[in-house]
């Protein structure tokens, strides 16, 4: 099948390891466009040697890519957003087709994942270090950056594009070599990158990818967390798979950024603009269909708004409009696959045997195919449902009725997860006790899309740590090394 993209060749179908090359048994696994399962390509099933070869090479190259100079390093980031603005279309319509999403959508992820490489790009230059005043005389002190080592990426497919820019560029602006390994179901967007890559003239052997079927994953990726060469660990993905990585890595005491999975409160309390809101909601939650880990999951709605935001929310979510990602008019793509449609019809069941009630949709769109589901509105939803429990990932607004704002906080807070809040009100200290009081690392007041490459982008408790993105983003690739030149006269 054609994926209709205008350069081929952003399609090697290949891993890169210092050059593009197949799977030394030569195995290879297919991927599909999940709105009608069919085959659109396939790519090497890599093993642990191949796990070896690219790690051999990204280690081989580290020491003359952190010697080169930022600014040089800098040039080549921004030739590479360059190069990645400049194919926004054929990047677009690949992660449409590999992920499902609208291609409005994937244009705008394109646009997205440039916006962090254009910002490590400048920011490689401004990796200063500290110098630090003495406290006693003869002395010099100084805090100096430096790159980490090796950086093992492992990305998950909801962002084919922009989970995996944010962490190779930063990961190059601290001049850090890379092995990576994209999701099973969204590698060819990922290629398509490091082809662009190569392009802009990052050196053979500083970034390394090897794609992997979901049974060969772990064989892939153990190598790298086995051996001591790779310094760090960036991953984005979910709880389960990250704590696996985070106990691994533990003997060889790994540097780890870790973004996991999210369960995010959005409130709307009474004093609040309600078209404002439901706006947010529609923002945060429809983005990518709900597959996206700071998608609101569970919404909170004060009782004295409850009935008027319900009613408004349900004529919007009526409207939406579902199909494959080829049809320009469709807002909400199919699911990645059959497993993420199970999880969400499990969820609607379960709240509906559980008491509440289905207002819009609540059902598989079988007639579009296998893995869309309908936009979903829940009412009566409570703390102990599947759907308040664990992340949908789904088109599933599942509405809570509450009364007090202690009430609330204690039910927002009331989960191990921690990566996005939101709430909306107008009354000015409300808005800062509610966002001291919410345990999340991102929190949006009056805000349903957060992310930018500007800001810092992170979790705490079970949703992880590390933050990517910002100031702060390339200090997770960086380590702090004080020197101290003394005896001085
Ligand atoms: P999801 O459920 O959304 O697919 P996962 O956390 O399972 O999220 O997957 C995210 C990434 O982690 C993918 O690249 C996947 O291949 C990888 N992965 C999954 N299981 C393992 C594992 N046991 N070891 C290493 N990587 C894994």
């Amino acid at each position: 099948m054609s994926l209709s993209i205008h350069r081929g060749d952003l399609l090697p179908g290949r891993n890169y390891i210092g050059r593009w090359c197949d799977a030394e048994e030569g195995r290879r696994f297919d991927v599909t466009d999940p709105a009608t399962d069919a085959v659109v390509a396939s790519v090497p099933d890599s093993g642990a040697a191949d796990a070896r070869a690219a790690l051999d090479a990204a280690h081989a190259a580290f020491a003359t890519w952190r010697a080169v100079p930022a600014k040089q390093r800098a040039q080549i980031l921004k030739r590479w957003n360059d190069l990645i603005v400049a194919h926004q279309e054929d990047l677009g319509r690949l992660i449409s087709r590999e992920q499902g999403k609208p291609l409005a959508e994937g244009r705008g992820e394109v646009t997205y994942a440039a916006s962090y490489v254009e910002w490590f790009a400048e920011e490689a230059t401004r990796a200063n270090g500290d110098v630090i005043p003495a406290p006693v005389v003869g002395r010099r002190m100084f805090a100096l950056k430096e790159p980490v080592g090796v950086v093992a990426v492992i990305t998950p497919w909801n962002f084919p594009a922009a989970m995996i820019a944010r962490k190779i560029a930063p990961a190059l602006a601290a001049g850090c070599t890379v092995v990576a390994k994209p999701a099973e179901d969204t590698p060819l967007t990922s290629l398509a990158l490091v082809k662009l890559a190569e392009e802009a003239g990052v050196p053979a052997g500083v970034l390394n990818i090897v794609t992997a079927s979901r049974q060969r994953a772990a064989e892939v990726v153990d190598v790298w967390l086995d051996d001591p060469r790779v310094r760090k660990v960036s991953f984005t993905g979910s709880t389960p798979v990250g704590k696996h990585l985070a106990r691994r890595s533990a003997d060889t005491l790994k540097k780890l950024s870790l973004e996991l999975g999210g369960n995010a409160p959005f409130i709307v309390f009474d004093d609040t603009d309600l078209d404002a809101a439901v706006d947010g909601l529609m923002a945060g939650k429809f983005r990518n269909g709900g597959q996206t880990c700071v998608s609101p999951n569970r919404v909170f709605v004060q009782a004295g708004v409850h009935d008027r935001f319900v009613e408004k929310l349900g004529a919007r979510i009526v409207a939406l409009k579902v199909g494959p990602a080829s049809d320009e008019g469709s807002q909400i793509g199919p699911m990645i696959n059959a497993k993420a449609v199970d999880k969400i019809e499990r969820h609607v069941n379960d709240a509906v045997d559980s008491g509440a009630r289905v207002v819009v949709g609540g059902q598989r769109l079988a007639a579009l195919g296998a893995n869309f589901f309908a936009p979903t509105l829940l009412v009566g939803a409570d703390a102990t449902m599947a759907c308040s429990c664990e992340e949908t990932f789904g088109p599933i607004v599942a509405v809570t009725r509450f009364e007090t704002e202690e009430q609330v906080i204690a039910a927002a807070n009331g989960t191990p997860f921690g990566l996005a809040a939101y709430f909306y009100s107008q009354d000015v200290s409300r808005i800062w006790r509610i966002a001291d009081a919410l345990e999340t690392g991102l929190v949006g007041v009056n805000e349903g899309a957060l992310a930018a490459e500007a800001a810092p982008f992170g979790g705490v408790k079970e949703s992880g740590y590390g933050r990517e993105g910002s100031v702060h983003g390339l200090d997770d690739y960086m380590s702090l090394k004080y020197v101290c030149q003394g005896n001085l006269r």
